[in-house]
């Protein structure tokens, strides 16, 4: 198949891909995986993932993009100071949504209330600049949505990234007229056992999918690499995943996927 795919949650500023930036986005691009949004997780390595955008621009012309956020667990750093550094990478040309932002009440790595601050600050940011948001959720669904519904009225559009929630969650998101991600979680038969479940209840147009590399590598990956770094030319075994579940060709939903996106970071 060699449909153009678009991974939209990379985390190429990770240290695992310091050694081979290279290397990696050339295989990417072999791969048909022809557009990439880095992932901005804190004011720091959204800084990175900008300055990796910049370096690479002249070579990948209007492949290579990111977005700009604070992360859940990153969410202790917010104060004023940050989110007007924030506001202003957001204005960089590379940047083409708010986020990662959310709620993450599996980890808890930063408290409840700065995580509900900086989720709502971004709300904000996404609504003032009318750009889209790249959302996270974990075990926290019924304030998420909580949040969401009350400034849906102000922001154009969102997606759940890594969307692993219970069909229930995933219907709700959808009524919010949200879009959602999918990540090798669909690929795995035991942790992915409930996503593989509903993951054809979501609409063709609602559908996007990404690697989250270097993590969650695909499962169904016949030879993975020793080191079970994932990377964005692994993105075809997400949406193979994705395909074993539903009654669409893999172009079909390739192609899908890929308007989405475009449509959705208008890249
Ligand atoms: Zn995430």
């Amino acid at each position: 198949m060699s449909q153009p795919l678009i991974d939209i949650g990379v985390n190429l500023s990770n240290n695992r891909f310091k050694e081979d930036l290279d290397q990696v986005i050339e295989r990417a691009q072999a791969c048909h995986i022809q557009q990439l949004v880095l992932t901005g997780t804190s004011v720091e390595e959204t800084q990175k993932v900008i300055a990796i955008c910049e370096a690479l621009k002249e070579r990948y012309p209007g492949r290579i993009y990111a977005t700009a956020g604070i992360h859940p667990h990153d969410a202790d750093q917010i104060n004023s100071e940050k989110l007007a550094l924030l506001s202003n990478l957001a204005d960089s040309d590379s940047v083409v949504a708010i986020g990662e932002t959310g709620l993450d009440f599996n980890r808890n790595y930063s408290s409840t209330a700065n995580q509900i601050a900086a989720f709502e600050a971004q709300l904000e940011l996404a609504s003032i600049k009318k750009m889209p948001l790249f959302m996270h959720e974990r075990d926290a669904a019924e304030k998420q949505i909580e949040i969401i519904t009350d400034y849906r009225d102000h922001f154009a559009q969102g997606v759940i990234h890594c969307f692993t929630g219970d069909k229930k969650t995933l219907y709700r998101y959808l009524d919010l007229d949200l879009y959602i991600g999918i990540t090798g979680w669909v690929c795995d038969p035991k942790r992915g056992e409930e996503l593989r479940k509903i993951v054809a209840d979501i609409p063709l147009n609602r559908l996007m999918i990404e690697t989250d590399a270097p993590y969650l590598i695909p499962k169904n990956m016949p030879n993975p690499p020793k080191n079970r770094r994932n990377e964005p030319a692994f993105l075809g075994y997400v949406l193979k995943g994705i395909q074993s579940q539903r009654s669409e060709t893999l172009e079909t939903i390739a192609q899908a996927t890929t308007a989405n996106a475009k449509q959705f970071f208008n890249i």
